[in-house]
Order: structure tokens, then sequence, then C-alpha cells
């Protein structure tokens, strides 16, 4: 018995398409990945050189996190606008860090600032692409 002992989990066709991943991992809520130091000053490049920038580094790498990558109409624009504003006090009721964020250091989640940032991020951390059936739904 160890208590480093890992598991693969893998949520299949069938689940992804039926919208099912935010129930199973909320189920697991289980590491997915943790970056390194170098992974998040690669992805928080553009904050080098900021005085937050080494507290954000170090509390970043202290825990898992879990990645997700969500593509659709303004998927920039709309994850930012659902994450809130980057200080939690000035973030609307209704947005993830507006209702449960306090402070700017401990804001929830991350979300890309733009498409090049989204891509950049994207590539740094690696993922495939599937196609979802609903998108006829969704998209005009
Ligand atoms: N951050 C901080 N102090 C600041 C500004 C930012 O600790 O004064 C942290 C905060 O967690 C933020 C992250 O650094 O989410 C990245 O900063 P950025 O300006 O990119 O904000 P975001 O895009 O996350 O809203
Ligand atoms: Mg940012």
């Amino acid at each position: 018995m160890s208590v480093n002992e890992r598991t693969y989990i893998m949520i299949k066709p069938d689940g992804v398409q039926r919208g099912l991943v935010g129930n199973i991992i909320a189920r697991f809520e289980q590491r997915l990945v943790q970056a390194t130091e170098a992974h998040l000053e690669n992805h928080y490049s553009d904050l080098k050189g900021k005085p937050f920038f080494p507290g954000l580094i170090k509390y970043m790498a202290s825990g898992p996190v879990v990645a997700m990558v969500w593509q659709g109409l303004d998927a920039v624009k709309t994850g930012r606008a659902m994450l809130g504003t980057t200080n939690p006090l000035q973030s609307p009721p209704g947005s993830i860090r507006g209702d449960f964020a306090l402070a700017v250091g401990r804001n929830i989640c991350h979300g890309s600032d733009s498409v090049e940032s989204a891509e950049k991020e994207i590539k740094l951390q690696g993922v495939v692409q599937y196609t979802t059936s609903l998108e006829t739904w969704i998209f005009e």
C-alpha cells in the first residue's frame, strides 16, 4: 500500500459526447496535472518581472491543477467573461471568481486572455482534438 499509488481514469467517447466530463471530474476531484516551475514560467512569461511573479510560480507549482481546453464561438472572450476579472473584488456575482474567490493571488481559475495566448498555452500543455456531434445544435 502506498500513498503515491496512481490510477488512470479515462472518460470514454460516450462520456465526453454526453457531457458527463464535469460530473465525473467532480466525483474524483483528483490530480490530473501538476505543472513544473519551468512550464509555469513559460506559461506566465508575459508577467516575468512583475513583483508578484515569483510568488505566482511558487503557488501554481504547489499542487495539482486541472487543465482544460474548450473550443467554440468566441471561446477566449466567453471564458474570460465566465471567470470575471483578475481581482475577485471587481468580478461580478455570477462569475466564477466573483462567486468563489477573495484574493487576487488565489483567484481559482486561469483563462487565456487572447487567441494567441491560448494557442501558446495549449501547445505548452499538449492536447488532442475531437469534434462533438452537438456542434450543429450550438452554432448557426
Ligand atoms: N496576480 C497577482 N497579483 C497581481 C496580479 C496578478 O497575484 O497584482 C496573479 C493572479 O492570480 C492572476 C495571475 O497573477 O490570475 C496572472 O495575472 P494576469 O494579469 O495574467 O491575470 P489573469 O489573466 O489571470 O486575469
Ligand atoms: Mg493572464
